[in-house]
């Protein structure tokens, strides 16, 4: 620790930056989720363990429908090995998707009939993260299916699992209601009955985020993020950490992880500076969301969020995190910054509810010694707690 600087004197405060120091990653273009299947010179393919019609048609930009007449294929069945046609003549192969494609890939004709379908008995939870997959409300194929993307992010309890010409759909219920039907590629299992938070404690490793009166924030981060981990667990939550110690985890990493995982909610934990040497005269706490009105060229609210309740979900949950942060802290002297909309990686990218707290300024010595006395850290971990608890009751 080096010798804290006199508080400074009070002058105009511009708006501080909050991260600074974090230049924001270029955006990874979005992959399609199935593999990506090898191409031959001559644009046939040979079938591997695992592959089914729709994801070799889907890996090539084409339909079912489209890949069974190329092949003349009257059943859905393949078998490992078989000789597949992917080109439409002249040796060109069919050009792949390019992950922006959100329609609907099946059409009613390519749904396979669920009506005689081996039926497995199953129950385990999924969320739906799938962009292009059907969801259909019936067995047969009298309905047309809408796309998955209308039901992104929504859990589910999986209670059959319909396997048919090598294809794996599930049973997806509510309540014990039945509500449609996806191919499994579109879900993601989740743990049954409990709540789900990713916490991401900014920075590690060699970033070290703002560094004030000789403290990293990194490591005032690490240390809010891995008791709050603790408390949540000894409350029964799941929890998933992007990292508990020193380690440099990059922006697109967090994201991934999480669009993995599919959590209940993700919580990004840093503490805040204006960019100056410790001279900072801004203070207090504020947490951060995404909302389209902050869009960027090239960091545009992802299309397939659209839709969905992540982002109202997620202002409500930096809401929740904000009145019992101020809650906890009352009588320190803490300033209340309330909450606001900044287009950050970790908040726009993540596919669920998203908020990243700013608990405190580095660079101002008053901030300083609130956000590095145990006590006030105690504090700040109960706000946090609070807030989780309180956005999950629906009391916020
Ligand atoms: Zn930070």
């Amino acid at each position: 620790m080096v010798t804290p600087d006199p508080e400074p004197t009070p002058e105009p405060e511009p708006t501080p930056d909050p991260e600074p120091e974090t230049p924001e990653e270029p955006e990874t273009p979005e992959e399609p989720e199935t593999p990506e299947v090898p191409e031959t010179p001559t644009g046939d393919y040979a079938v591997q363990r695992g592959d089914t019609l729709y994801s070799i048609a889907i890996s090539n930009g084409m339909t079912v429908a489209q890949l069974k007449a190329l092949n003349n294929l009257t059943s859905d069945i393949i078998v490992p090995g078989q000789q597949l046609v992917l080109t439409s003549g002249g040796g060109n192969v069919v050009t792949p998707p390019t992950g922006n494609e959100e329609e609907n890939a099946y059409t009613g004709d390519d749904l396979p009939d669920l009506t005689n379908a081996e039926v497995t008995a199953v129950n385990y939870d999924v969320k739906l993260n799938g962009k292009v997959e059907p969801f259909r409300s019936t067995l047969g194929t009298e309905a047309s299916p809408i796309s998955v993307v209308d039901h992104f992010g929504e859990r589910f309890t999986v209670t059959n699992e319909l396997t048919i010409g090598g294809e794996t759909f599930l049973e997806l219920t509510q309540n014990g209601i039945v509500s449609g039907y996806v191919p499994v590629s579109a879900a993601v299992e989740v743990p049954q009955g409990v709540k789900t938070v990713y916490l991401d404690a900014g920075h590690g490793g060699s970033e070290t985020g703002a560094y004030h009166f000789g403290t990293a924030e990194k490591d005032l981060n690490t240390v809010i993020s891995n008791r709050l981990a603790d408390l949540l667990r000894g409350q029964g939550y799941h929890v998933y950490e992007t990292r508990r110690t020193d380690v440099e985890v990059s922006l697109t990493d967090r994201s991934q992880a999480t669009n993995e995982i599919m959590p209940d909610i993700f919580i990004s934990i840093h503490h805040n500076a204006m960019g100056y040497p410790n001279t900072g005269t801004a203070r207090g706490i504020e947490v951060l969301y995404h909302d389209p009105r902050i869009d960027e060229p090239g960091y545009e609210t992802l299309e397939h969020h659209e839709s969905t309740d992540i982002i109202p979900e997620g202002i409500r949950l930096s809401q929740a995190l904000q009145d019992e942060l101020i809650a906890a802290t009352v009588g320190t002297g803490t300033v209340n910054r309330g909450i606001r909309p900044q287009n950050l990686h970790v908040t726009r990218v993540t596919d669920v509810p998203a908020a990243l707290v700013e608990l405190g300024f580095q660079d101002n010595w008053t901030d300083y010694q609130l956000i590095t006395n145990t006590n006030y850290q105690t504090k700040l971990v109960n706000g946090l707690l609070n807030g989780i608890n309180a956005f999950f009751t629906g009391i916020k």
